[in-house]
């Protein structure tokens, strides 16, 4: 029964995910149109790892397991549950591999919230598999079979939950001008040896950049905790500063932030680096907490053109035919890509357009 089940739902993902109009005798197209198709791609693609590469060898594992160790399985019911959770809530985890990417933001967000469902049932399986050997730990000592298995069940245990924490979105910032706030982003970004990059801070320099040309005042601010709400954010602070109390705050440090960014926070919180954790002031914690949600920089200047990913400017749109990309000025004369004056956010956007208007600029050529 389980095993047609797999087998209806592995033949829906291929007829969906191939669903194709045909041109030639050997070509077709997609029905799907650009990041439709990605999704659709991914909702397959990540199935397959569910359906082929992951179900089958828990099978395998509730199979061999009980056998080699000679015990029962720890929780049978635990191992139905397990199951049908893991095939629910991985169909809507595929969104996890186009973060930051054209598809929806709120598919994204969907794809995230199921990715860190999945720990859940990952884990039951794993927590099954180890605990059937409760009472056999003797024969994993001496029977090689079981020593494999076991750490093949860690491992699964352990990727199963390096996952879903890798498709974490984690930072907010945000653009101020003239003291209002304009814009801001919510994904990834780096702190570099030239100042802030990463995915956000490109996204974000689409307007930062042309607000420096204008001469405006422009700060980013960063809000390293975006998850947390400043009394939740508080809470955490108390938890670790009362648990961790006889330990250096430096070191309390490495459980809030990435280790580059401790010197530079103790140097602005202004907190003495020596002191422990009971000894923090209930001044410092505020410092401490206003600065992961609010961490300024002010925009002194932007890299050079020679550097740039995106570049705005160009041919006016109004010069060309939309749907030739032929110029309405220069008879034969065709555009494609950055030459017009076309840009858009990072993620897939840039390339698009460059393909599109390639690909109408190459059909009419040849028309
Ligand atoms: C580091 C980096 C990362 C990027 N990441 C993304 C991303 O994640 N997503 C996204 O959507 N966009 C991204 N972009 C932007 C995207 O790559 C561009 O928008 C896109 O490639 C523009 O395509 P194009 O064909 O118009 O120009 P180009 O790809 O620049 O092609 C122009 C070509 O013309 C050639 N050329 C120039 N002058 C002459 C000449 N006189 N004679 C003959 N040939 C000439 C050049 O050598 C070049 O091969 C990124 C860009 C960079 C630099």
């Amino acid at each position: 029964m389980v095993l047609w089940c797999i087998y209806i739902t592995i033949a829906l993902l291929h007829t969906v995910n191939h669903l194709a109009l045909p041109v030639t005798f050997w070509k077709s197209y997609s029905i799907y149109p650009g990041a439709v198709d990605a999704m659709v791609q991914w909702w397959y693609g990540h199935n397959a790892v569910a359906f082929f590469l992951t179900t089958p060898y828990l099978g395998l594992m509730y199979y061999f397991l009980p056998k080699a160790a000679n015990r029962p399985i720890f929780s049978y019911r635990l191992s139905i549950i397990h199951f049908w959770a893991l095939i629910f809530i991985y169909i809507w985890a595929g969104p996890h591999h186009l973060l930051y990417n054209a598809i929806p933001d709120w598919a994204q967000t969907l794809g995230v919230t199921f990715s860190l469902m999945l720990i859940a049932p990952s884990w039951g399986g794993m927590l099954n598999g180890l605990l059937t050997l409760r009472g056999a730990w003797d024969k994993v000592r001496k029977d090689p079979i079981l020593k494999m298995m076991v750490v093949a069940i860690t491992c699964y245990g352990l990727s199963t939950l390096e996952g879903p924490l890798m498709a974490l979105k984690n930072v907010n910032a945000s653009v101020w001008m003239n003291g209002r706030k304009q814009i801001e982003a919510f994904g990834e970004m780096l702190f570099t040896h030239f100042g802030l990059s990463g995915p956000i801070i490109l996204t974000l320099s689409r307007f930062i950049v042309k607000e420096l040309i204008n001469n405006n005042k422009i700060c980013v601010s960063i809000d390293l905790k975006p998850a947390l709400d400043y009394s939740k954010l508080d809470k955490r602070l108390l938890r670790d500063l009362k648990k961790y109390g006889k330990k250096q705050i430096d070191n309390i440090f490495k459980l809030w932030l990435p280790a580059k960014l401790i010197p530079v926070f103790i140097k602005k919180c202004g907190i003495d680096p020596t002191k422990e954790g009971h000894q923090i002031t209930g001044q410092e914690r505020n410092k401490i907490r206003s600065l992961m949600k609010d961490l300024r920089f002010k925009v002194t200047g932007h890299r050079s053109f020679k550097e740039a990913i995106i570049t705005a400017g160009g041919i006016t749109t109004k010069e060309i035919d939309p749907k030739t990309m032929q110029s309405n000025l220069v008879r034969n004369l065709y555009s494609a890509g950055e030459i017009i004056n076309v840009d858009a956010n990072t993620g897939g956007y840039n390339l698009q357009i460059a393909y599109s208007t390639a690909w109408l600029a190459g059909e009419a050529c040849v028309k």
